[in-house]
């Protein structure tokens, strides 16, 4: 062992000596993608995360449209669709009294085969080549894991932690450590990424504190503290008769519970709510709970649990400051009514990737980073907002003292309780919240003077308008525009030869700028961008449109890449 240089200013022994231009800290979900993100680019990272193995305790199970098409674009969106859930098995949300007594209300939604057979059968210019994907996120994590070990780009140190950085105004030291042998190392990098969860260290050294609002206080389901739990009940299929559902819900005066099937095959993570945050989940008593939601005695074994904490919609003041950013749920924290939180941090990395590529590849300008901040928070505080909403009618399903019994004032407390349920939907699908995000007033978008749709969490609508996501085409074939776009700009051409586009396409080369040109004779494409030209962003968010370049397309690259 030598000494290393002394890269934190403290005395630290360390093995070697590791230069990489992006050190990742935390190996979730969010700093996986990045690390994937930054290598589709050519840009090395090494990212280091304290669990020698990805999580193996189930979370979220929402993968929503917009980060399956950010799947798509690193060519793992099939590979994920085949995981979890069987092919034919429903993504019914279904609320009983308790599973084997009355069904009060069901929001019917269609199992992955049924989903794939919609995708096919689309009209060209469908918005949504990529569904909503219901899967469990320690499946997802896992795949992701083994893709991330094959990346050459990547150094991937699980079971390392990083424990502590500097940061030297031209570059960025930091130390870590594998808990198995002791063993440190000295990173020198250019920017780190802490991806280091809701307990962000990273996020804590920078002095940077989350705001907004926290639960509301009441002993409601989904309002505090909860459990989720790590369940196999090998007979519960066998038990309740009721159609299956992937969301069982039960709702009755004892419990109110959120089952949710993981294999289809009997593994579940069962939610249920904590008394306070000091209190210890007690299997027994989880057992005792999640048989009280089922209603008959069955055979369980409890396989882990993990806490959380329901209502808050938190967002860090800041992303980041000078060398060292944030990400995923360092910088939010959601409830996770909708299924926000991941897919939100998958967004954030999908706008960071590109913009620390061009940084470290030299055709980003001194102001680009800065819109990182400036683009994801707004997104950020709309979504926790939406969440919260969606959060809130949960906490307050009525509940009438008559709901399991057998006469006319059950069936009239069922139907209360039914009716309220049934408006659930837009927690399952608020398309506008998954693919509206917009960068409107970024000072690198080009704006046109066309006005962009309102925001809305439930509706998407398709705009070219500089800001948003990329309209989506299907080019047949099952060939999708998203994946004829490059993997830094792509200036989409639908002039059939009518623009002249050298002008920018020298101006790319002559920064360093990736840049493909996609010329499309398509009549659909012209109508959906109502420009000849387009130029779309690394993470597919249209940057300037116009039916001839500007005067100036080296003025025009610099300003969308924040020089
Ligand atoms: C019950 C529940 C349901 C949810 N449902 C959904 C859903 O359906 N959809 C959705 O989008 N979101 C959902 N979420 C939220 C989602 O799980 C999180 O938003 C997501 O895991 C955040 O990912 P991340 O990578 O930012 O952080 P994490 O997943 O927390 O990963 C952070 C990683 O950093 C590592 N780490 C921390 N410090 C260090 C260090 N110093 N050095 C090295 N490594 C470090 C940790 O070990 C961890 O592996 C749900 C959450 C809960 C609790």
């Amino acid at each position: 062992m030598s000494t290393a240089p002394d890269p934190t200013g403290s005395a630290t022994e360390a093995a070697e000596t590791i230069a990489t231009p992006i050190l990742i800290v935390g190996g979730g979900p969010v700093g996986m993608v990045l690390a994937m993100n930054l290598a589709a680019l050519g840009v090395a990272s090494l990212i280091v995360n304290s669990d020698p193995r990805p999580r193996w305790h189930p979370k979220g199970s929402t993968h929503n449209s917009r980060t399956m098409e950010h799947y798509r674009r690193l060519g793992l969106a099939e590979a994920i669709r085949r995981l979890g859930l069987p092919q034919d098995y429903p993504t019914d949300v279904g609320y009983f009294t308790r599973f084997t007594g009355w069904e009060i209300a069901r929001l019917a939604m269609p199992s992955e085969g049924e989903k794939r057979r919609a995708v096919r059968a689309a009209q060209a210019a469908d918005q949504v080549p990529e569904p909503i994907l219901r899967c469990n996120q320690m499946y997802v994590e896992r795949l992701l894991y083994e893709h991330l070990r094959s990346l050459v780009p990547v150094d991937c140190r699980f079971g390392w932690s990083c424990v502590d950085w500097q940061d030297h105004g031209d570059r960025v030291t930091a130390i870590i450590e594998e808990a198995s042998s002791g063993r440190r190392a000295a990173i020198a990098c250019a920017y780190l990424v802490g991806c280091d969860g809701g307990q962000s260290a990273t996020r804590r050294k920078l002095g940077i504190r989350y705001s907004g609002e926290g639960p509301g206080g009441s002993e409601a389901y989904l309002d505090g503290p909860m459990v989720a739990t790590h369940l196999r009940v090998p007979q519960f299929y066998r038990a309740v008769a009721a159609p299956r559902c992937w969301q069982y819900r039960a709702v009755n005066r004892e419990v109110h519970t959120n089952t949710v099937a993981l294999d289809g095959a009997g593994e579940f993570i069962f939610n249920s709510r904590l008394r306070s945050t000091d209190e210890k989940p007690d299997s027994a008593q989880i057992v005792r709970r999640f048989l009280a939601s089922v209603g008959t005695p069955l055979e369980v074994e409890v396989i882990g649990h993990s806490t959380w904490i329901a209502g808050r919609a938190l967002v860090a003041e800041r992303f980041g400051l000078g060398r060292v950013l944030l990400a995923g749920d360092a910088t939010h924290l959601f409830t996770p009514a909708g299924g926000f939180g991941m897919n939100t941090g998958i967004d954030d990395v999908a706008n960071l990737g590109w913009k620390l590529a061009a940084m470290v590849q030299g055709w980003g300008g001194a102001g680009l980073l800065d819109t990182y901040e400036s683009e994801r928070r707004p997104i950020a505080l709309r979504n926790t907002k939406a969440a919260r909403r969606l959060g809130v009618s949960v906490s307050e399903v009525p509940i009438g003292a008559a709901i399991e019994e057998d006469s006319a004032a059950g069936r009239a407390a069922r139907g209360e309780t039914g009716a309220y349920l049934a408006n659930f939907q837009p927690e399952f699908d608020s398309l506008g919240v998954q693919l509206g995000a917009r960068y409107d007033n970024s000072p690198i978008v080009a704006a046109d003077g066309s006005e962009a749709p309102p925001d809305d969490s439930d509706v998407y609508r398709p705009s070219a308008c500089p800001g948003g996501r990329a309209p989506h085409l299907w080019l047949g074939d099952g060939v999708s525009l998203f994946d004829r776009l490059g993997r830094g700009f792509t200036l989409l051409d639908l002039s059939r030869g009518a623009a002249e586009t050298r002008a920018l396409e020298q101006a790319a080369v002559q920064r360093g700028l990736p840049l493909t040109r996609l010329p499309l004779a398509s009549i659909a494409a012209r109508d959906l961008y109502q420009r000849d030209l387009a130029l779309i962003r690394p993470d597919q968010h249209v940057a300037w449109r116009g039916n001839r370049l500007p005067e100036d397309c080296a003025g025009l690259l610099d300003r969308v890449t924040g020089r």
